[in-house]
């Protein structure tokens, strides 16, 4: 039988729902690219991506066709040595990839490993002053754990001790408030699938201009991922290779839309007041509430009851909503509800209704 997908009602944390405008390119035939109509689409892609993550205005901004591991890859082959000493937060299963990138690549790391749900500590980040640390590594939205990491505190550390500051954002961008210049961060990272809401496929590398130096001085290793090669290409809007075409072009009718709604600020609020919408009205039912540090995108809750999995599986099956399962160990201990792309309030009430129902029936 066909799935009734145009029904399904999704908060996943990616992919996530796209605006009428989004998917209708997503029917389109996908142009040729070597243009000069594409190269300025992308250069306006580029454009607002540093507006809304207010970034420099001597940054620049990479799209990788690949998913957002694939950007947090390029960038440590592309700004790090074996001869740099990194620390990298790792509160979660994405703080863990990036232990682990490290790793395939042989530099150095050192993990600071915050309390499960917790925020690190100015106590966690003491003994790390002043010991021959390069650069630093963060998710800032832990989407594992749905703990938002204090930038300010990461930023004054890393400016102190003259850190590279290499942020991942993914899960973040539009979510959370993020001014990159203030931060003094290096490098951010995006992805398509998340509060960008479109198809997965496409990452994004804003570099500072510090990250651009690195990135120049740097032998990346690597054909496909040589962020030089990138910046080289872009400077005249294009890509060394055929890129995810449709999905940059959708990529552009979105942050057009956010522009023209109010810019970042706009839909940080929009998420900000769903977030806040679903958090108060989820407190009915036999949760408990995951992270004491929270971002806007996505609310990790831990069922008193029953298996967090069993959940996912129901509203998928019998209410035709997509939640956000865990992996690992918290498969049957945490699921994930997320407020980015194109969802309602309106959205959120079917969600708790259907929630309240499988309570009625014994089923949370
Ligand atoms: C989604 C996400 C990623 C990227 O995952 P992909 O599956 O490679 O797109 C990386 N970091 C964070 C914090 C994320 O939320």
């Amino acid at each position: 039988m066909m799935q009734d997908d145009h029904e399904m009602l999704n908060f996943t944390v990616g992919p996530v729902m796209s605006s009428d405008a989004v998917r209708a390119i997503g029917s389109e035939q996908v142009p040729y690219f070597r243009t000069p109509e594409f190269s300025q689409l992308m250069l306006e892609n580029e454009a607002l991506i540093k507006k809304f993550a207010k970034a420099d205005e001597a940054s620049r901004v990479v799209f990788i066709t690949g998913s957002g591991t694939a950007s947090m890859e390029a960038t440590i082959m592309n700004t790090f040595t074996p001869n740099d000493k990194l620390l990298v937060i790792n509160g979660g299963s994405f703080g863990q990839r990036f232990v682990q990138l490290c790793g395939v690549h042989h530099i150095p790391c050192t993990e600071l490993i915050p309390e499960f749900g917790y925020d690190i500590t100015d106590e966690m980040l003491a003994p790390y002053e002043q010991q021959g640390y390069t650069g630093f590594l963060v998710n800032i939205n832990e989407t594992s754990t749905g703990v938002h990491y204090d930038a300010e505190r990461i930023s004054a550390f890393c400016k102190r001790n003259h850190l590279f500051l290499v942020v991942d954002a993914i899960s973040s961008f539009l979510a959370d408030e993020f001014d990159m210049k203030a931060l003094g961060a290096d490098v951010m990272i995006t992805g398509s699938q998340k509060a960008l809401a479109c198809p997965p496929g496409i990452s994004i590398i804003t570099l500072s201009p510090r990250g651009v130096e690195r990135v120049c001085n740097h032998d990346a290793g690597c054909m496909y991922f040589d962020l030089k090669d990138a910046l080289k290409n872009g400077d005249r809007g294009q890509t060394p290779f055929t890129p995810a075409v449709g999905i940059l072009r959708q990529i552009n009718m979105r942050l057009r839309e956010i522009d023209e709604a109010g810019g970042e600020e706009a839909e940080r609020r929009k998420i900000k007041a769903i977030a806040e919408d679903f958090r108060q009205r989820v407190k009915e039912l036999p949760f408990d509430f995951v992270s004491h540090s929270p971002g806007n995108a996505v609310t990790p809750l831990h069922p008193r009851n029953v298996s967090a999995y069993d959940i996912f599986t129901t509203l998928k099956d019998e209410y035709h909503i997509w939640i956000c399962p865990n992996g690992g160990d918290m498969r049957d201990r945490v699921f994930r509800v997320g407020h980015i792309g194109s969802l309602t309030i309106d959205d959120n009430t079917r969600l708790i209704e259907a929630m309240k129902d499988m309570q009625k029936r014994g089923l949370l």
